[in-house]
């Protein structure tokens, strides 16, 4: 085997993320066979998808990891479409290509490939390269161990969040009726220390963002097993002294609301984490027609003690954000849902809002009709006035409460720039969109003063605030400033303090912007 291109075509399923700037533990543990079978790390070629749409070597092997089993809306990469996959098998020179991953999963087989793996990928390259070996948590072991070594070569490098995978398969009994979760075939639990030898093996390479989102529940990990939890977290944090973020992602609320150690964890998770951190709960739908319907082991009862939980535990605030917060996501399309069902989940919104907790975010999605799933029609216009409903009553003020005018983000990394705005986000799970007004440099990091919010994103200012030295768009983005006044604050400036700007600018002008200027 000379040379192998293996193209991060992004995956994102239920328990794991890995659209940049996310690296999926799945595409380090190819790389990691890879070289566990024998080949150098200079004979593999790895690209991601964004770079594959501008040019896709060919080699002796393409492997391509791809696969969105849940909708998503991405703004740091653009994930693989099945017709994309298709295009470049046939486009593609490589002698041998195969297609792994959650596409392959879920049933489906673009055309142009000679083989499509699911779950067995590590069996699949270590056959392939005539290293046969069994699947066992030692093998799973050293190919992450091996894998590690990737995060350096993903384009985004260091702004990306390594996802960490505690255990595979939901452990429910009886599994939701949507999920994809439940065609699992391979389902292990990793031994505390090997995820932190691999973030130890990551954090060795420069990596400094993590989150322990790869499973359906974290807590269930620490399951008949004391102090498990407590010797994950605390071994990544001792382990990584630089880190900058730990985060986590799933958390199951029916099972929290029915654990005796919820509180426990909860603080453990608390003590070891980094800020704006989420658990999100998947409670999908507030009707019990659809619950029932769809097998979802969840009740509004139980979602609602669940979120209770976190923002007592959670709420409390380091440098400006609270440590860790609920997030809520809905599933439309379901079977059982009819129009009462908007009005449920509506309901139970404004049930937690009059009881004062906060939300880190509410996701409402429809669902991706796989595996015979049959979706239920979802009536465009009637969809579209609820989720504005849900943006104006309760995004936009939970956006307010959590991320207060004035805080300030140290780094938010730079992704897109459209006109004279610049969008970018903050490294961690979740992370809320942030117009930054002017062209920043792409990927270069910027602290940032939020000013303003919207329903589902933020507007923030470089910082420091200098008024003397500020560019148009950016005075245009203050409150209350138009053109008249951008012009005016251009023409009167330079401004030697605040007094100095009070004797020159009008009154009111001058009291509401006053609290955002940090210098002069
Ligand atoms: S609880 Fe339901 S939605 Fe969550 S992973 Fe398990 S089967 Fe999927």
């Amino acid at each position: 085997m000379k040379k192998v291109v293996l193209l991060d075509g992004y995956i994102d399923e239920p328990s794991c993320l890995g659209v940049s700037p996310y690296i999926s533990p799945q595409v380090r543990y190819v790389y990691g066979a890879l070289l566990l079978a024998g080949l150098k790390e200079e004979q593999i070629h790895y690209l991601t998808a964004d770079q594959a749409r501008e040019f896709l070597p060919g080699g002796d092997w393409l492997i391509v990891i791809g696969g969105t089993t849940v909708p998503g809306r991405y703004l740091g990469g653009k994930p693989l479409t099945l017709k994309e996959m298709e295009i470049m098998a046939l486009e593609n020179t490589s002698e041998d290509k195969w297609l792994l991953g959650p596409v392959v999963e879920a049933g489906l087989r673009p055309p142009g490939y000679d083989n499509y793996i699911g779950e067995e990928i590590i069996q699949g390259i270590m056959g392939r390269l005539g290293e046969p070996r069994e699947f066992s948590i030692e093998l799973l072991k050293e190919v992450a161990l091996r894998g590690a070594g990737l995060i350096i070569r993903h384009p985004r490098f260091p702004y990306v969040v390594a996802e960490l995978e505690t255990y595979r398969g939901c452990l429910r009994s009886s599994h939701c009726s949507f999920c994809s979760e439940r065609f699992r075939r391979f389902r292990y639990v990793r031994p505390a220390e090997d995820v932190i030898r691999e973030a130890v093996e990551l954090g060795k390479r420069g990596a400094r963002y993590f989150r322990l989102g790869c499973q359906p529940d974290l807590l269930s990990y620490a399951d008949g097993r004391k102090n498990t939890l407590r010797r994950l977290y605390s071994g990544i944090r001792e382990g990584v002294p630089g880190l900058k973020v730990l985060h986590l992602d799933n958390v199951e609320p029916g099972a929290l609301a029915g654990r005796k150690d919820a509180a426990e964890l909860l603080g453990i998770i608390t003590r070891f984490n980094t800020p704006g951190d989420i658990a999100s709960f998947g409670l999908e739908s507030a009707d019990p027609e659809v619950i029932r319907a769809n097998n979802i082991g969840v009740t509004p009862e139980q979602c609602k003690k669940a979120v209770e939980l976190v923002n007592k535990i959670g709420g409390e605030r380091e440098n400006g954000l609270p440590k860790l917060l609920p997030g809520l996501n809905f599933l439309h399309g379901l079977q059982g849902e009819s129009e009462k069902t908007r009005e449920l989940n509506l309901g139970f919104l404004r049930e937690l809002v009059e009881e004062g907790f906060l939300l880190r975010r509410i996701n409402i999605r429809q669902v991706i009709a796989h595996a015979g799933y049959k979706k239920k029609a979802v009536t465009k216009g009637a969809f579209e006035r609820y989720k504005e409903t849900i943006n104006r009553e309760i995004n936009r003020p939970m956006l307010e409460k959590v991320f207060p005018r004035g805080l300030v983000f140290q780094e938010v990394i730079p992704e897109k720039v459209e006109g004279n705005l610049t969008f970018g986000r903050f490294l961690g799970t979740y992370p809320v969109r942030i117009g930054i007004p002017g062209q920043k440099e792409l990927y270069q990091p910027l602290r940032v003063k939020i000013i303003d919010h919207g329903f589902r994103s933020l507007t923030g200012i470089q910082y420091p605030f200098n008024i003397n030295q500020a560019e148009r768009e950016e005075l245009l983005a203050l409150p209350g400033v138009g053109k008249k006044r951008a012009a005016e604050i251009i023409l009167q400036r330079p401004f030697t303090d605040l007094g100095d700007m009070r004797k020159r600018l009008e009154k009111e002008l001058v009291e509401k912007i006053e609290v955002i200027i940090d210098c002069f």
